[in-house]
Formats: C-alpha cells, structure tokens, sequence
C-alpha cells in the first residue's frame, strides 16, 4: 500500500465514524469469506467490468494488487449499474473463509461492514448469510416511546 493509498483510507475510515452515528453494525461474523471473494471496485467511471481496466486499476492503486477475478455480477436487473461489474477475491483469504493476515489488514477491511448512510437508506443490507447487519442507532428514551 501506498502512502497515499493508506491515507485515502485513514480519511474514510474516519468519515465513516463521523457521519454514521444514526447506525450500528450488529451480529458477529460467521467467517464465511463472501466478503473478501465477491468484492466490487470501482474507477471515477464506475464499477470494474473489463480486465483492462483493472489492470489500470492496479497501477494506480497498489492495494487492490491482492485481488484477482473471481466472476462476474449477472444475477441483477440489466439496467443497474451492478450489471456485469467484476468480482473479486483477496489472495490471502484462507480456504477457511479466514484472513491469511488478520493482523495487518488494511482499514478498509477492518472496516467491514462500513456504514454509508445513503447506502442504508436506499435499502442497502449486508451480504447474504452474513452475519452481520445494519441498525438504526436509537437513545434509551426513543426505546421507551415505541
Ligand atoms: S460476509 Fe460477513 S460473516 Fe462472512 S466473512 Fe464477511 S463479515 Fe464475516
Ligand atoms: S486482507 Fe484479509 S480481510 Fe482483507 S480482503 Fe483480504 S482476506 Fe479479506
């Protein structure tokens, strides 16, 4: 990762924890892997849908390096942006669905799920089987009102 890769990270990292007070993340992970073998990337064009542009993808960002191409985003309406993106999966996730290196992980990872308000509001979820998902963040006192 790159000095500037890292500090792109940090900036989301700490905009993710500012702007999401409204959501909890909850439940626990089953250690499934899916996270880490359907992941979506995306350029100032938008999603990832050809090798080349992957590839330049790389050179511009070293920390999508570990990644490599692990199918293709079919099962969505023809129109949706998702359509024929590229999926990927991380090198070092263990045949176990484990991190092959948990410790040094990027923040991105440490991240997930991450709460993106917008994201959530248009009625974005967590994988399916995950075992985590997204909650509205209420007080003790709106608890009582309900
Ligand atoms: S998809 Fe969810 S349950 Fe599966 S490994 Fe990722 S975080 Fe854990
Ligand atoms: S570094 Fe670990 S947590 Fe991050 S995508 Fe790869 S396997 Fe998943």
């Amino acid at each position: 990762m790159t000095i500037k890769n890292f500090i792109q990270d940090v900036i989301q990292h700490i905009k993710n924890k500012m702007f999401s007070s409204r959501y909890v993340v909850k439940g626990k992970c089953k250690k499934c892997g899916q996270c880490c073998s359907t992941i979506l990337l995306s350029d100032e064009n938008g999603y990832i849908k050809t090798q080349e542009d992957f590839i330049k993808l790389q050179k511009e960002n070293r920390s999508v390096r570990n990644f490599i191409i692990n199918g293709r985003v079919e099962d969505v309406d023809k129109d949706s942006p998702q359509y024929g993106a590229l999926l990927f999966k991380c090198r070092v996730l263990k045949d176990d669905g484990r991190c092959g290196r948990y410790f040094l992980r990027s923040l991105f990872c440490r991240d997930y799920p991450s709460i993106n308000p917008y994201f959530i509001q248009m009625g974005g979820t967590t994988l399916d089987g995950c075992g985590y998902y997204f909650d509205v963040n209420k007080k003790f006192e709106e608890y009582l009102k309900d």
